[in-house]
């Protein structure tokens, strides 16, 4: 790292909005607070959570528009200024990487809608991250796949919501199920495997699809994740009642083919199980019903440079005024640091009093 320059600018860490928070029940880790924050060793918070997974919003404009994310119209989008470049984010990726961070995603927004992407994967995958992937809606990724490959990402995640592609079109409102199920063949083909789907299930939209992903996993040999329908979308019409809670899914996956645990004392924020009779894997991620904070080793980077501890906190720092009034690496770090310290111990949705963070997830990067 840079040495200290004292002329620099310091980090100013403001919190956005009060917002409720957990209160260290139920998930919620459980530790007697240490006052000082460690001014080396990893980055880890004050309930001994270490954070080396680093997701990296691209971009928050999309392609398309899921029922559940965006409006179909009247989003509105950060000017292109607004945006760090490739330099700021390999920048930020940099610092965390020498803080042990081994794992980075990247996401949006739609990711691939960036141009010349594969340069920033290129340089990324130059500073050594053990894991580096893309969540992207596939639309553009097959001609893409091989740059992409070849600049060094390791795997895909294809966010893909139904099988059936009426369906598909009334949920993502654009694009089609023809492209993307062609993009997992051309990215399995290519090696960027585990290829993992994100399927969110809606309550009356496309819950009677369940059992057809699982049977999609068990056939590809794919790895299918439901995920439960959060509180992030822009349009702010979330409620419980869309929401099918992951204990459900895998009720009335595991009536019809049994499923076991697969025990990976990880921090992913799915739950894995495999099929007793065949391949393919099913992952829930129910972070409303059951929310694995305790466990949670994520940091976010919006689209605008903001570092994020938690989709569900407003609480942001701006690593981007930080880099563009002239900070120099170590100031990075502690501004890395210190967003880290400062996690609750828990998101607290389930909560009364819940506020929904003011930012939706397309802009802060999913
Ligand atoms: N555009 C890319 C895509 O759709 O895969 C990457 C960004 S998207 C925000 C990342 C993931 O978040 C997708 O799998 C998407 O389905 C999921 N997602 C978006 N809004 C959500 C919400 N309100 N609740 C749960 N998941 C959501
Ligand atoms: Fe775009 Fe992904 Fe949000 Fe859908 S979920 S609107 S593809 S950012």
């Amino acid at each position: 790292m840079t040495p200290l320059n004292e002329n620099a600018p310091k980090p100013v860490f403001v919190s956005v909005r009060p917002h409720l928070r957990g209160s260290g029940s139920g998930d919620s880790p459980q530790s007697s607070e240490p006052l000082v924050m460690p001014e080396s060793g990893p980055l880890v918070d004050r309930y001994d959570r270490i954070h080396n997974d680093l997701r990296i919003s691209v971009t928050d404009r999309c392609n398309l528009r899921c029922v559940y994310c965006m409006p179909e119209v009247g989003m509105t989008f950060q000017p292109r200024d607004a945006l760090l470049t490739f330099e700021e984010m390999v920048r930020v990726a940099r610092v965390a990487r020498e803080l042990g961070v081994t794992a980075l995603r990247l996401t949006g927004g739609e990711p691939l809608v960036r141009k010349n992407l594969p340069t920033l994967v290129q340089q990324l995958s130059a500073l050594g991250f053990d894991d580096l992937a893309l969540t992207t809606n596939a639309m553009l990724l097959a001609p893409m796949v091989r740059s992409l490959k070849n600049a060094g990402l390791k795997r895909v995640n294809i966010s893909c919501d139904s099988l059936i592609p009426e369906r598909f079109n009334s949920i993502r409102r654009r694009g089609n199920l023809k492209t993307v199920l062609e993009a997992m063949d051309v990215a399995e083909a290519a090696g960027l495997t585990p290829l993992k789907l994100n399927v969110v299930i809606l309550r009356g939209q496309n819950d009677d699809e369940i059992l057809d992903f699982a049977a999609f996993a068990r056939d590809t040999g794919r790895v299918v994740r439901f995920i439960e329908f959060m509180p992030l979308d822009a349009q702010g019409q979330w409620d419980h009642s869309q929401l099918v809670a992951g204990r459900e899914i895998f009720e009335l996956i595991s009536a019809r083919w049994p499923l076991e645990a697969i025990d990976t004392h990880s921090s992913a924020p799915a739950e894995r199980f495999r099929f007793v009779d065949g391949q393919g894997e099913i992952g829930l991620i129910s972070s409303v019903t059951q929310p694995f904070c305790g466990t949670c080793n994520r940091l976010r980077l919006t689209a605008d440079g903001a570092i994020r501890n938690c989709l569900f906190s407003d609480d942001e720092h701006s690593l981007r005024d930080l880099m563009r009034a002239g900070a120099d690496d170590d100031v990075i770090a502690l501004a890395l640091r210190s967003a880290v310290w400062d996690k609750y111990p828990g998101h607290a949705i389930n909560e009364p009093g819940f506020l929904k963070p003011s930012r939706s997830m397309s802009m802060i990067g999913g």
